[in-house]
Parts: C-alpha cells; structure tokens; sequence
C-alpha cells in the first residue's frame, strides 16, 4: 500500500500549498494557477480518491489507458486533458472524450481534431506544444514554425486555441529551469502580439512547479507529487 493510497489529501494540499507558495512569490494569485492532476498508470480508484479530494481536472498521455478509466469513473464530473502524443488515427476518440488536449504540434492533427469534434460538445480546447531547447519529449513544434501553426490552429472552427504547452527536460537547477519556461512564455507573449487571444501557459511537473510558475505558468501538470512514484516501463 503506497502513501498515495494512504493520503491523497495531504498529498493534494501539499502540492496546492506549493502552488500558493510560488504563485505569492511571483506575485500572482494562487487561483490563476490551475492543478491539472496526470494520473497516467494510476487506476481509476487513484483518479476516485483524489477526486474525493475536490480535484476535478485529470491529465492522460496514453487513450486506451484514459478511455478505460473515463468509462469507471462515468459517475464523477470530472474533465479530462489529453497530455500525450498524438496518432493521427487516434484523433476521433481524443475529439470526442477529452475537454482539452495540451499536445497539438502540427497541423494534420488539429484539422482532424477539429474535423472529429462532435457538434453537441464545447469546442476543444487546445495547447500548442512547444519543442523548448533540450525538451525532454520529442514532440512539439520549433520556435520558427509556431506562429503559422497558431494562426491555422486559431482559424479551425471547433478548436479554440488556448496556448502553449512545453516538457522542458529535466534539469535540477532553478535558474535553468527558469531559462526554459521563459523561452515558452516570450513564444506565448509573441503570439498575442500577433493577435492570438490566449490565456494558458501548461508548463511545470512535480519536480520544477515553482520555476515554472515564476514565469508565468497558469496550468502546472502533477503526476508523481500527487499519487506517488510510477512503477512503470511506459512512463
Ligand atoms: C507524466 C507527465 C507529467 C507529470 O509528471 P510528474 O513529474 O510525474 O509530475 C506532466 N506532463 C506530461 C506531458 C507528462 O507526460
């Protein structure tokens, strides 16, 4: 029996007073920073117990995991974010299951997900993903190629572009840490120079929240600080 199992609400408040830590030193309100809790490799009771908690906001990487988990928990409010990289033959469930997806690096995907969106849902809200230099995952899109993306991602008629999200490889050190989420906030701000309307920088995990809170961030992504250590191959 892991911690997690023991204590998803000290967990929960441990990391929301983390949260509200940064959020005060950069001079921010703590409620501008949303907690997306991913839950990835953790099963549904996982997701029920931290639900239990107040968290409604769950993040997944992997659909087949996600969808199982959504159909268990069918009875709970929760919204769901798609977090992973994307197939384009796997477009149609993510446009029909998920309230946002973070991960849209080009543009085959985003018209398919716009194409798949059902009529009778919300639009789907959606994050450019950012290549940051050293990114730890090997999506996202450069630098140079995100202003054309965001344009045609903002013109397609069932996404609403909300803004970026970056994985900026691990590293321990504050102010290098810092150095990357800024790289993705100076994108974001280029992009309402541009004209986008954008609220959303999703960047920070459970070891670099603070960093990435002090340069704006205002949806922090938390797995391991919330339900423990995966024990895992495939994450
Ligand atoms: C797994 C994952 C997270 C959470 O990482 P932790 O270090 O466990 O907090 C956040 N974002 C993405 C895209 C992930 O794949």
């Amino acid at each position: 029996m892991t911690d997690a199992y023991l204590m998803p609400d000290k967990r929960l408040h441990a990391v929301q007073d983390r949260i509200a830590q940064a959020a005060s030193a950069a001079g921010r309100k703590p409620s501008d920073v949303h907690l997306l809790a991913v839950s990835k490799t953790f099963d549904a009771d996982a997701v029920r117990r931290l639900a239990a908690c107040g968290q409604r906001a769950f993040g997944e990487n992997y659909l087949q995991e996600a969808l199982a988990k959504q159909t268990q928990l069918i009875d709970l409010p929760l919204l769901w974010h798609f977090i992973g990289p994307i197939q384009s033959n796997k477009t149609r469930p993510i446009a029909e299951n998920f309230s946002w997806v973070h991960s849209v690096d080009r543009l085959k995907i985003a018209e398919r997900l716009s194409a798949q969106r059902p009529a009778d849902l919300p639009p789907l809200q959606v994050c450019i993903e950012l290549n940051v230099s050293g990114e730890a995952s090997k999506g996202g899109v450069d630098l140079a190629d995100l202003p054309a993306l965001a344009d045609a991602v903002a013109a397609l008629p069932r996404l609403q572009l909300r803004g970026l999200m970056a994985i900026p490889a691990p590293v321990s050190d504050g102010a290098e840490q810092r150095a990357a989420f800024r790289q993705v906030r100076e994108a974001f701000e280029g992009l309402k120079a541009r004209g986008h309307v954008l609220d959303t920088l999703s960047m920070g995990m459970s070891s670099d929240l603070e960093a990435a809170i002090l340069e704006g961030a205002t949806i922090v992504r938390v797995g391991t600080a919330l339900f423990g250590e995966r024990n895992t191959t495939h994450a």
